[in-house]
């Protein structure tokens, strides 16, 4: 068993003080507020969170982190995105992962939802093992240690009306969404991981081949991703050719429930923001990267008035910065009503744990309490950015940077700011030529 004592803890209620906790097979098995540490406990001065979830991540998108920001719109970024998407083997996109899962832990990341779609080789065959990409990816959150959720996306075409896939997409595509599910069916994830079910958008899979993907994560109780309404000219497609919205599209395919994320939801209606709520589908926001794609504003809010949970994701890693995602959720709203004040810091906290790890099927992660997984993620609140800041206000202060001890399932990934065994900055650095 091991004993931690925390200067101050974020629990279920909020944050406490002088906080006992007591690990023992990668569970939390005592938490006591108001005590003094006991000989031979470890200190955690500062801020103790629980695990943070990144719940939208496409981990070779970290590969074009200034190089695209300058200039360009969305569909160019696409065209630099496509064309290291090209040149991933195997291996190199195991040690790229594997350095971007470790910029994670640093960050206070515990557990990543991975949206994955380069299955194939260049030229779209299969590799000996069809899930090999898979298999990088896994061993690559294994060996930076932390949990991942492999959201395995159906990508089978290029536009809402059909057109095949071309050039580099062909790596992404299964044929149908029969031959996807087989695939994923083949895979076995080891203990860490976890394997979910994404439909990439209503671009990338026609609209009678969703249910296929739905019935994969409803027999196996998966969480089901998707990408929603990122984008107003996905709308405008998906309008002129199915004469619905993607949300309508999506609920007549049964695409929606308390199993599924829909990922960015920038760009809805009234109605859309209504079915998600009434079906409790959860939303994963990724404000740093909607803005550095000019995405636009999504409706957090309302959507969480609506009754969607709201989870966080880094998806382009333009930032790695859970702390950043979680405060943009509350000055988006600012810049967009002109008003402050739409979400407590106890919301935004939820956001970035507990609701981050629901999303990704682990339910059993992101609150510090007796039973659940031991993730702990201790921000100083000593730095120059936090001092002065107080618990509840450092989740609109502190940084990665600010992240000293991160602990995943009751193991040490992170201390003193430093990862257990992996030099991260060079890693990226060898990873990304
Ligand atoms: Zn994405």
């Amino acid at each position: 068993m091991t004993v931690y004592h925390a200067e101050c803890a974020w629990l279920a209620d909020g944050p406490a003080a002088n906080v006992l906790v007591e690990v023992d097979g990668g569970r939390f098995t005592a938490v006591t507020p108001g005590v003094s540490p006991p000989a031979g406990a470890t200190r955690l001065a500062g801020l103790t969170l629980p695990g943070l979830a990144n719940a939208h991540s496409h981990a070779f998108h970290r590969a074009l982190r200034g190089r695209t920001q300058a200039r360009g719109t969305f569909w160019s970024w696409r065209d630099t995105m496509y064309a290291i998407a090209a040149l991933l083997t195997p291996d190199s996109y195991r040690a790229l992962a594997r350095a971007v899962f470790a910029e994670m832990a640093l960050a206070g990341v515990t557990c990543v939802g991975e949206f994955h779609y380069l299955h194939h080789d260049s030229d779209g065959t299969r590799y000996a093992d069809p899930n090999e990409m898979s298999a990088a990816l896994v061993e690559a959150a294994a060996e930076a240690g932390i949990r991942i959720t492999l959201l395995d996306a159906c990508y089978l075409t290029s536009t809402v009306d059909g057109k095949p896939l071309a050039g580099v997409q062909r790596r992404f595509g299964d044929g149908d969404a029969v031959r996807w599910a087989e695939r994923v069916s083949a895979f076995t994830p080891p203990g860490h991981a976890r394997v979910g079910a994404a439909v990439h958008s209503v671009r990338a899979v026609p609209a009678e081949q969703i249910p296929v993907v739905v019935e994969w994560a409803d027999n196996r109780g998966a969480p089901l991703h998707v990408h929603l309404s990122e984008q107003r000219a996905e709308n405008a497609a998906c309008l002129a050719h199915h004469r619905r919205t993607p949300t309508e599209l999506l609920a007549d395919a049964g695409a929606l429930g308390p199993r599924t994320a829909a990922v960015h939801a920038t760009h809805l209606s009234d109605s859309d923001r209504t079915e998600l709520g009434d079906t409790d589908t959860a939303v994963c926001l990724c404000p740093t990267t909607e803005r550095d794609l000019a995405d636009g504003i999504g409706p957090a809010r309302a959507l969480a008035d609506a009754g969607s949970p709201l989870c966080l994701g880094s998806d382009s890693h333009a930032v790695i910065d859970i702390f950043e995602e979680a405060r943009a959720v509350e000055m988006d709203e600012r810049l967009r009503t002109e008003r402050r004040g739409h979400f407590s810091a106890t919301e935004l906290v939820h956001a970035a744990t507990a609701a981050g790890h629901a999303a990704l099927g682990w339910g059993d992660a992101g609150t510090i309490a007796v039973g659940r997984r031991a993730d702990l993620v201790t921000v100083r609140l000593d730095t120059a950015r936090t001092a002065g800041t107080g618990p509840h206000g450092a989740i609109f202060a502190a940084t990665a940077a600010d992240v000293a001890h991160v602990i995943v399932d009751g193991r040490t990934v992170v201390q003193d700011g430093q990862h257990a065994h992996l030099d991260v900055p060079r890693a990226l650095k060898d990873a990304i030529t």
